[in-house]
């Protein structure tokens, strides 16, 4: 009881809150009592020491920044109520790791949220430059917060760059494509400058948003790995590269 007060406290204090009424409309949907409840535990186990604000409300999870024992945290909280969900059955059904799920909607979402903290490991171990995974239960992943002093790194569609910085950071995805294909035998799936962070310190690019990722035996991996090669070089084609899909592909593919 008094943690859960000292979370909504904590929560009201943040520096990351956005003030708007919409804001408190998705909140109430967020924490609804399952979700608290697992906050609270969390909180009791000494994982998060407080909850801050929203970093980001999307259309199937809310992010946001909270307080760890001896490091910044990401919680991201998929919605229950008032997801859909129609997209997941695509990337989750035909995946090896996740062919015993029962076909509800909790569920879906609970395998979902364990398929991104596995993915993010399998990333992280592989050499990939993304949030480490800390915890993930029911439907909240607990992750390394990428940011500094509660704010996150932009996100690389909002980065000013100059070309040949933009070419660093280009090389640096593909490598990353090329490692999470090789040595992670996964393709990321949603990978575009919307799920890309750039750390400013050093322009290293951090992938994030690895729900949908998928292992190369889905039947549908070529046609997403495809898909996120064409993202990414629309994407720097603004800034004079001009590299063919596949060839591109091909060194991602490379041994
Ligand atoms: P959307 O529907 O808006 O795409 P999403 O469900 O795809 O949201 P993510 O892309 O994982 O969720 O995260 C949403 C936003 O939250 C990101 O764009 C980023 O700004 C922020 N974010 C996510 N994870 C982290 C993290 N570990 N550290 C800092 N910020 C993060
Ligand atoms: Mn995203």
């Amino acid at each position: 009881e008094k943690k859960i007060k000292r979370i909504d406290r904590a929560k009201d204090k943040s520096r990351v809150r956005e003030k708007d009424s919409e804001r408190l409309k998705v909140e109430e949907n967020v924490f609804d009592v399952p979700t608290l409840k697992i906050l609270y535990t969390l909180s009791n186990k000494g994982i998060i020491k407080a909850m801050g604000g929203a970093i980001s409300t999307g259309k199937e999870a809310n992010v946001f920044y909270a307080e760890g024992p001896d490091k910044e945290l990401a919680v991201k909280i998929y919605r229950i109520a008032s997801s859909t969900f129609k997209a997941m059955d695509a990337y989750i059904m035909k995946d090896p790791r996740f062919t015993n799920i029962r076909n509800n909607k909790r569920d879906i979402i609970f395998a979902w949220t364990r398929k991104e903290f596995q993915n993010l490991k399998r990333a992280k171990n592989a050499g990939v430059r993304v949030p480490e995974p800390v915890i993930a239960e029911k439907n909240i992943l607990i992750m390394e917060f990428m940011g500094e002093k509660e704010r996150p790194y932009p996100l690389l569609k909002n980065t000013y760059l100059e070309d040949d910085e933009a070419k660093l950071i280009f090389d640096t995805v593909v490598e990353y494509m090329r490692l999470l294909y090789k040595k992670a035998n996964l393709v990321h799936a949603d990978l575009s400058e919307y799920n890309i962070l750039i750390d400013p310190k050093d322009l290293t690019p951090i992938f994030i948003d690895m729900g949908q990722s998928v292992t190369l035996e889905h039947p549908n991996s070529r046609e997403f790995l495809y898909r996120d090669v064409q993202n990414i070089l629309r994407f720097f084609s603004r800034y004079g590269i001009k590299d063919k899909p596949e060839e591109l592909l091909k060194k991602i593919q490379a041994e």
